[in-house]
């Protein structure tokens, strides 16, 4: 990055630079129309051109079949959590949802505000070091889907084996794990992801879904984030967030010229693989999440001496090591390694608590 510093944040996150590059040299004229993006009606030409080809591109990263819809919606991953239930289910319909950590929860309590949920499983016993054993798992056979939440943000903890829901649409919150890495996506109905770790702009959420699954929402839902009227009048039933679309097209396209999901896969793996052995072999440092479930994005650790946390955070600043900080809920540290933090990146984190560990161990 032109300000040399590296940004662990778990979102918004860091952005391929190229991307940024690119979207100041358009930023007053944009593929040549003469228009900021910011001024493109959405009914347009040039700006069908450009959410066309964002379309196109993710359909070729994620191999997605015809029969699944993209939707990019405003709001964030949470608005989705209400209307998840109103979109899929009957009113008088149920749900399963898989308790792994603190992003789950929170699905959990506001679908709950409108359907009666089965936690079929929970990571509570486990402190949430690890996914919830499958052999616990008490699914409801008469659930309208099973949600999980792929990858848990502020936990340290993904799912590296998808789950058997016998039948049961499997409903998967992809907020920070989307786009890391190559997707069975015929084994899901629904995606969605708010867009600000891989995929750009805070504010924006994909949502992808079967077509089967598509039904007449609930009347008490907004006419505006119904999946069935968006689906059918193209993404286009009210004026859609053209900027953060544009911006999630440029990273798309990034991705495609990076090699796709499977080159970003390997470098993630890499990427994580690195930062969790240098924790494993350091007294200094621990991680306490199951290896087998541990996150390639969200690295969670913490100091054998807690009381030193706010002074690596602080020292790590100053060494323009940005946002190391753990999520408030959980505590500890935590180094979020999304699709555009290089593994130079990495390798400068290495170094810097290898470096402070021999000052303070
Ligand atoms: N789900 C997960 C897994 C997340 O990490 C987050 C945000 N960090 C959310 C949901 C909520 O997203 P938003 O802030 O866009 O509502």
């Amino acid at each position: 990055h032109a300000s040399a510093v590296y940004n662990f944040a778990a979102g918004p996150g860091v952005m391929p630079q190229e991307v940024l590059l690119e979207a100041q040299r358009e930023l007053l004229d944009c593929r040549r129309s003469g228009m900021s993006i910011l001024e493109m009606p959405f009914t347009g030409e040039a700006f069908q051109d450009i959410a066309d080809q964002a379309r196109r591109d993710l359909r070729e990263l994620v191999g997605l079949p015809p029969n699944y819809r993209v939707l990019f919606l405003p709001g964030g991953a949470s608005t989705q959590f209400s209307l998840l239930p109103m979109n899929l289910l009957p009113p008088d319909g149920r749900a399963d949802y898989v308790d792994s950590g603190h992003w789950s929860r929170k699905a959990i309590a506001e679908a709950r505000r409108y359907v009666p949920v089965n936690v079929a499983a929970s990571g509570a016993r486990y402190g949430y070091r690890r996914l919830p054993c499958r052999r616990h798992w008490r699914l409801d056979p008469g659930a309208g889907y099973c949600h999980i939440t792929s990858n848990e943000t502020a936990d340290g903890l993904a799912y590296h084996r998808l789950p058997d829901t016998r039948g049961v649409p499997l409903v998967a919150d992809m907020t920070s794990d989307f786009l890391s890495r190559p997707l069975d996506i015929e084994r899901f109905g629904v995606i969605y992801a708010g867009a600000q770790k891989n995929i750009g702009p805070a504010g924006l959420t994909l949502v992808i879904i079967r077509d089967d699954l598509l039904r007449a929402a609930w009347p008490a839902c907004p006419t505006a984030f119904s999946y069935r009227v968006q689906v059918d009048s193209d993404n286009r039933f009210n004026t859609p967030p053209t900027q953060a679309i544009y911006l999630a097209g440029l990273v798309f396209r990034w991705l495609r010229s990076q090699g796709g999901l499977g080159a970003m896969a390997a470098r993630n793996r890499r990427k994580s693989e690195a930062l969790y052995a240098f924790i494993d072999a350091s007294d200094f440092y621990a991680c306490a999440q199951r290896v087998a479930d541990r996150s390639r994005m969200n690295v969670c650790f913490h100091l054998a001496v807690p009381s030193l946390t706010a002074e690596f955070v602080a020292q790590a600043r100053r060494q323009g090591l940005l946002n190391l900080q753990g999520h408030a809920a959980v505590g500890g540290l935590r180094a979020s390694l999304y699709n555009a933090m290089p593994e130079a990146g990495v390798e400068a984190l290495i170094a810097f608590m290898a470096a402070f560990a021999a000052r303070h161990g």
